[in-house]
């Protein structure tokens, strides 16, 4: 279509007066063929649980099998621990090369305990814009290969609404990448539950204030009252498959039920295509624009920005640095000397608490041994009066027999 119009371009200009022909006209075909030459770059990141069928969605989406050397099957893929794969493939449309890299994350939400298991994917994300920055920065600056996530397809799994992981997920990452979330298995609902169901997502999302990639307008009426129509469609509800099947007497990429087909491309069973439409064929270069101007340009602020903040002194003269330092190292002494101050204060605690348990302790003692004493004087007091009480009564005894044998006596002498 280009080398068309450029060939009616040139005819036009044959017709007019070639002198008054600068050439300027034709820099968008200058700039087509060195961009075609060069090929494009562009990274999905595909997440979600195993078994949502992100694999088969992508080799959909790309007619081809990228899993099928690298990528055992998904029963494998089970892991305990989240992990970042890229495969990689270049794809040739018409001489168009597409270097095309897909990042799973096998293993995301599978474990038991799912707190952290966004943070492998956003440090995956962070890394490459960290890649990207350290290119730029370079003295020698050659082509630098964009290897920057430009979307990332969050695959939600069908049922009654999102997950906890779900929203976690979405708020760690929609500020660093274009977030497009997906309904998996979008034939495993009728029309109505799937309907009810992206309403739900949806409302959840905007109620969460998490930012979804937005597919603005083109330039174009006509293009637009029809990409309205796919925006409604949001979140696409997504039907994969890697088998062709007949159905209707054509053969398509689809799902064989016993009581029928469901067709991967076809708008009335999914919202493949309208995915596919939006994604690739219009909004590839809008995604990627996104990525470097919005989400890459917060990163290289936030990151330029602490540079310069721990770098602040580089700029001042040596008077003020030296200022600066003295009082830097009075506070830092004066906060030594608190410290050590409420260290004291701690220790002092520490030992009048210490006295006052011992003395407490030592009261328990003594008024343990005062009772134990006067138990003792009791008894001792009983025992002396029983021992009274004994000696009395031997006493009256002996003064008994004392008379009698007194008498005995008396009565002997007399006889
Ligand atoms: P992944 O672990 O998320 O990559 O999932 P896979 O692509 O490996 O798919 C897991 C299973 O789900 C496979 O048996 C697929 O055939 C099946 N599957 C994939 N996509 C769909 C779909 O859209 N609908 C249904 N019902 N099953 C699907």
């Amino acid at each position: 279509e280009k080398e068309k119009f450029r060939e009616k371009e040139l005819e036009s200009v044959s017709s007019k007066d070639m002198e008054d022909y600068i050439g300027f006209a034709n820099l968008p075909n200058q700039v087509y063929r060195k961009a075609v030459k060069r090929g494009f770059d562009f990274t999905i990141l595909v997440v979600g649980e195993s078994g949502l069928g992100k694999s088969t969605l992508i080799n959909s989406l790309f007619f081809t099998d990228i899993y099928s050397n690298e990528y055992p099957g998904p029963s494998q893929r089970i892991k305990k621990t989240v992990q970042v794969e890229t495969s990689k493939v270049i794809l040739r449309e018409n001489g168009v090369n597409l270097t095309l890299t897909i990042v799973d994350t096998p293993g995301f939400g599978d474990a038991v305990d799912n707190s952290v298991c966004w943070q492998p994917v956003l440090n995956y994300v962070e890394s490459k814009y960290e890649d990207y920055l350290h290119a730029e920065s370079r003295v020698h600056r050659t082509t630098i290969v964009d290897t920057r996530v430009h979307c990332c397809l969050y695959f939600i799994s069908p049922g009654h609404g999102l997950k906890p992981l779900d929203l976690e997920f979405m708020k760690k990452l929609h500020d660093k990448v274009n977030l497009i979330p997906l309904v998996a298995k979008a034939d495993t609902m009728t029309p109505e539950e799937c309907n009810q169901f992206k309403k739900t997502v949806l409302n959840e999302i905007t109620q969460s204030k998490i930012r979804i990639y937005e597919f603005p307008d083109c330039d174009d009426e006509e293009e637009n009252k029809h990409q309205k129509r796919i925006k409604e469609r949001i979140p696409f509800a997504v039907v994969g498959s890697n088998v062709i099947v007949e159905a209707n007497g054509k053969r398509v990429r689809g799902r064989k039920y016993p009581w029928g087909v469901v067709e991967v491309e076809n708008m009335e069973h999914c919202d493949f295509v309208a995915l596919r439409n939006i994604m690739i064929r219009t909004h590839l270069q809008d995604l990627k624009d996104v990525t470097n101007n919005i989400h890459y340009e917060n990163y290289r602020c936030l990151k330029l920005g602490a540079v310069g903040k721990s770098g602040t002194t580089a700029n001042k003269n040596p008077l003020a640095h030296m200022e600066e330092e003295r009082k830097d190292h009075e506070n830092k002494m004066k906060r030594m000397e608190r410290e050590m101050e409420q260290v004291f204060d701690m220790k002092v605690k520490e030992k009048l608490n210490k006295l006052r348990e011992s003395e407490s302790e030592l009261n328990r003692r003594s008024e343990q041994m005062r009772k134990t004493l006067d138990q003792q004087k009791r008894e001792l007091y009983q025992k002396w009066k029983e021992f009274e009480k004994e000696r009395t009564t031997f006493e009256v005894t002996n003064q008994d027999m004392d008379d009698t044998h007194r008498r005995l006596t008396l009565t002997l002498d007399m006889s």
